[in-house]
């Protein structure tokens, strides 16, 4: 019984010491664990200060890319027009009844054009309306000419072009969904810019429109060969002359581009598979405008000079 009582005594003493250097050695664990969270939360601090600083540089800079990127593209898509011979097929003052046999033989060759159209063809025209879905949906591009192709009318002032432009753009708007971004004036700058003068008093009145179209993100195209479709007299023939060797003399430029003038007229589908055949023979391809892409302006300036 004695031995029994030191026994357990003995065994009392070994787990009050065992126990007392484990509750030493957890203190101790948990002194080290504040340490270690105290200075894990002071780093965690200073790397949400890091990320907080760096997030709108790195959104910066990603932008930054995306517009270097865009401006790249855009550097490329007008440079490669110095070795890749390129023609646009561009059709004006559409639509009219011709549109239809013009897609039907863009479509037959598989190639896109570009249709600067005007508003009053479209707005109470079944045909012109179904047209202008069928350039849409078959991959053309579809521009802006005026909605009202009437010089004296435009180009008395700036707000007079913009009353009408802003017609022509909320008809297509709500036709298609979209607004188109590449101009073509009714006439040609420089043309716009006389007619500016003669019934807006100043050629300031041709700068501010053109200015303003930029301002608005809008891109202004002319053209730099001319069939004369519009003309009756220049006829069927007289039409793919024109545009063969119009296209021909583009090769010799430093921008083998040739953006081809046409209006859809009776003569222009009648001429259109000549054009399109003689053009392929000079081992040019077809392409549409874009913005960013192919420009060209009889009055190059886009700001008052
Ligand atoms: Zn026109």
């Amino acid at each position: 019984m004695r031995f029994l009582c030191v026994l357990l005594t003995f065994l009392a003493i070994v787990l009050s010491i065992f126990l007392g250097f484990g509750m030493y050695n957890d203190s101790k664990d948990i002194e080290r664990f504040d340490k270690e969270t105290a200075v894990f939360e002071e780093q965690s601090g200073l790397y949400r200060a890091e990320i907080n600083e760096l997030t709108p540089k790195i959104s910066a800079l990603s932008e930054e890319k995306a517009s270097l990127k865009a401006e790249i593209d855009a550097i490329k898509r007008r440079i490669i027009y110095k070795t890749q011979p390129t023609a646009f097929l561009t059709f004006d003052d559409g639509t009219s009844g011709n549109t239809n046999q013009i897609l039907n033989i863009l479509k037959e060759n598989n190639i896109k054009a570009t249709f600067f159209v005007v508003g009053t063809q479209i707005e109470n025209s079944k045909a012109g309306q179904e047209a202008i879905k069928r350039i849409v949906e078959e991959g053309h591009v579809l521009a802006i000419h005026a909605y009202e192709h009437e010089y004296s009318k435009i180009y008395t002032s700036k707000e007079a072009y913009f009353e009408d432009f802003d017609k022509i753009t909320a008809l297509l708007k709500e036709m298609t969904g979209y607004t188109p971004k590449i101009v073509r004036l009714p006439s040609g700058t420089a043309t716009a810019r006389s007619f500016c003068e003669r019934y807006g008093g100043s050629t300031d009145v041709y700068y501010d429109i053109v200015s303003e179209l930029y301002a608005r993100g809008y891109t202004v195209i002319d053209w730099n060969v001319d069939t004369e479709d519009w003309n009756t007299a220049t006829g069927v023939s007289g039409i793919i002359d024109r545009a063969v060797s119009g296209a021909k003399a583009r090769l010799s430029k430093e921008y083998k581009a040739a953006v081809i003038l046409m209006h859809d007229t009776a003569d222009t589908v009648k001429a259109l598979q000549g054009v399109i055949d003689g053009v392929k023979d000079l081992g040019m391809g077809f392409e549409v405008l874009v913005q960013g892409g192919y420009v060209t302006r009889q009055i190059a300036e886009t700001e008052k000079p």
